[in-house]
């Protein structure tokens, strides 16, 4: 083979990797969403001990889930976020929508798919939790859960936004308002976390109430739930931020 066949070749080879780099990189050029994957900002253990600082924007965390719970900066309510809309409930009880610009320094997100749905009557919150208990298939991964219904009652908490220097997490929940909430439809959303990574997140269920009318809600406490249906998503994948 002559020198300039070689050449050409060698030409013609570096081209079509680079086309074919170019195309990879055009296929990738929209980050690909990972839906399956619980994206948490900060270990809870960390923000429990009063690192209350914002350390993410909301408009950033939309970006890993359109369903989960949290808190915001100063530890200033609570957090909950269904079918891609993001709330705050302050200590005043009402409900708001999530500035984009409002940062947080814990929340667990997720796009919520579901793999598992029952529906339940005339439970209390220990109830619900030994329901749901019983349609866990492992302890060993973690689960999204969605209650959607008619409450006889439900009690909800949210924090008082707190100054610094920030005090634990146990002591700023000492001045927390308490909502009693009588015959309200709504919906409940969070988590469930194995026992082996008690500290990472909180282990066991973490939920948080919206009414459906948005007047109302918060960190649930308790519940007499009248009628609902209970959605569960596996999650396999987990992603930690470390702030
Ligand atoms: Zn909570």
């Amino acid at each position: 083979m002559q020198k300039s066949t070689k050449s050409l070749l060698a030409l013609a080879l570096i081209v079509l990797v680079v086309f074919s780099a170019d195309t990879v990189l055009l296929f990738q050029s929209k980050p690909a969403v990972d839906t399956d994957t619980l994206f948490q900002v900060a270990a809870f253990n960390t923000f429990s001990m009063g690192n209350f600082t914002g350390v993410m924007t909301y408009s950033e965390l939309g970006k890993h889930g359109d369903f989960g719970i949290g808190t915001f900066d100063g530890l200033n309510g609570e957090m909950i976020a269904l079918n891609g809309v993001f709330y705050q409930i302050p200590s005043d009880g009402v409900p708001r929508e999530v500035n984009a610009s409002m940062t947080t320094p814990y929340a667990t997100v997720t796009y919520f798919h579901v793999d598992q749905t029952f529906t339940v009557s005339n439970l209390n919150y220990t109830q619900l939790k030994t329901r749901i208990d019983d349609a866990l298939t492992s302890q060993g991964v973690i689960y999204a859960i969605k209650v959607t219904g008619t409450f006889g009652y439900a009690q909800t908490r949210s924090p008082a936004k707190q100054t610094q220097p920030y005090p634990l997490l146990a002591d700023a929940l000492k001045t927390q308002s308490i909502f009693n909430l009588n015959s309200v439809s709504a919906t409940a959303a969070g988590f469930w976390f194995p026992s082996n990574m008690n500290g990472v997140d909180y282990a066991g269920y973490h939920l948080h109430l919206i009414t459906d009318d948005h007047s109302a809600g918060g960190h649930m406490l308790d519940c007499i739930i009248q009628n609902a249906t209970v959605e569960i998503e596996h999650i396999n994948n987990y992603r930690l931020i470390l702030p």
